[in-house]
């Protein structure tokens, strides 16, 4: 009989000659188990996802309620679901005043291909810029704003009118101009590594935006969710979006995903044409009923305010010759090697001593280190103890 892992390669779609194949049968809080009880801890959080961590028991009681009441009951938009009303809702109680309205959908990607359909419709114009190294996801329309052309030559042509500005330069804000739908930007850049701009940057890109009548569009698809230690990172700087977009942590492990605005700008989906964005799926009832809890189980348990500390005992912990820098915002963090060659064999070493971590997408010689937000500190030290006894390991 053929193992899991040569099915797994016969008949899932591989993306990757170097799979990390790691095989798990169960999951909590921090931890994922293996076969024969292997334990690794989980310093990603299923790439940024588990942030209450995996299968918290609120979500795990939300998402019973749920099943004893329906499932998929209708296509987004038409029917008057309790989770959907009430995520919708405790949203804007969480946000600024005026992102009061929620697109529910699937994931990150598609939030992003609505919010760029939003910002199309509601402006008129086609224009759309993004960051050098940010990235966006996957979808065609996505993928066009990703600032990494490696990942998107062969698949081209994208979309017309992408244009890419360097995060953090206020120079590059003159690219800014009235034929701009949308700046579609993170707010802090994941993939490229956690890379910061700072509060002034962010001033300057939004009075940009409002002077030219470019809708400002932050992707907090990563950085939302209490991941750097405020509710929505844009917190830090005191700048409020058109349109957000979050996914990831926003399903405490669900498929979750939505763009967010205004009434005003969310009523262009209305007419002109009607049904302006479709999903079938978008809102399933048990996905919106583990983001309510996930956003209760991060308020309620204090997760925020411990961000800082944890982060600060990750940064005291990991120092060591072969650490280049650390980089963070709050627990989004880059630990830098010398190239991808030593990371890797660190996180090979890393996955035999029982803990998950791997690269980020355009920063291929920092470790990611984003663990669940409810990381203990005496996890924290366990998972350094790890790292640093891989690297020792090393022959270097
Ligand atoms: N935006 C950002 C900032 C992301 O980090 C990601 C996923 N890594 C996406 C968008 C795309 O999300 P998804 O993979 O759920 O489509």
């Amino acid at each position: 009989m053929l193992s899991q892992r040569q099915l797994f390669l016969n008949h899932l779609a591989q993306t990757t000659d170097f799979p990390l194949l790691l095989e798990v049968e169960r999951a909590e809080g921090v931890y994922l188990f293996g076969p024969h009880g292997k334990k690794y801890i989980d310093l990603i959080s299923g790439i940024s996802v588990s942030n209450v961590g995996h299968r918290h028991p609120k979500v795990l009681q939300a998402i019973q309620e749920q099943l004893d009441k329906y499932l998929h009951v209708m296509v987004y938009g038409e029917v008057v679901q309790a989770p959907q009303v009430k995520l919708a809702a405790r949203l804007s109680e969480i946000l600024p005043k005026q992102l009061s309205v929620s697109y529910f959908v699937n994931s990150g990607s598609e939030a992003v291909e609505g919010a760029m359909k939003l910002a199309k419709r509601y402006t008129h114009r086609s224009k759309i810029l993004s960051c050098i190294n940010g990235y966006h996801g996957s979808t065609q329309g996505s993928l066009s704003l990703n600032g990494s052309e490696e990942f998107k030559r062969a698949f081209r042509p994208l979309l017309p009118g992408i244009g890419h500005i360097e995060f953090g330069n206020i120079n590059d804000l003159d690219f800014i101009d009235d034929s701009v739908a949308a700046v579609v930007i993170e707010t802090v850049q994941g993939e490229a590594g956690v890379r910061m701009a700072d509060e002034m940057y962010f001033r300057k890109l939004r009075e940009r935006c409002t002077t030219t009548g470019t809708l400002l569009v932050f992707d907090e698809i990563q950085a939302g969710f209490g991941r750097t230690g405020k509710f929505w990172a844009f917190e830090h700087y005191n700048v409020v979006p058109d349109i957000l977009v979050c996914a990831k942590g926003m399903g405490g492990g669900m498929p979750m995903g939505a763009f967010i605005s205004s009434p005003e700008i969310m009523n262009s989906l209305r007419s002109n044409p009607i049904l302006g964005h479709i999903t079938t799926f978008g809102g399933h009832p048990v996905c919106c009923a583990a983001s309510l809890a996930t956003i209760d189980i991060i308020l309620e348990e204090n997760l925020l305010s411990q961000v800082e500390e944890k982060s600060a005992l990750f940064h005291q912990l990991l120092v060591h010759p072969a650490i280049h820098s650390v980089r963070s915002k709050g627990l989004l963090m880059a630990v830098e090697f010398e190239s991808f060659p030593v990371l890797k064999s660190v996180i090979d070493k890393c996955i035999e001593n029982g803990l998950l971590t791997d690269w980020f997408l355009f920063c291929n010689n920092s470790m990611r280190i984003a663990p669940p937000l409810t990381i203990t500190l005496q996890e924290i030290k366990e998972a350094c103890e790890i790292i640093l006894n891989s690297i020792a390991a090393l022959k270097m």
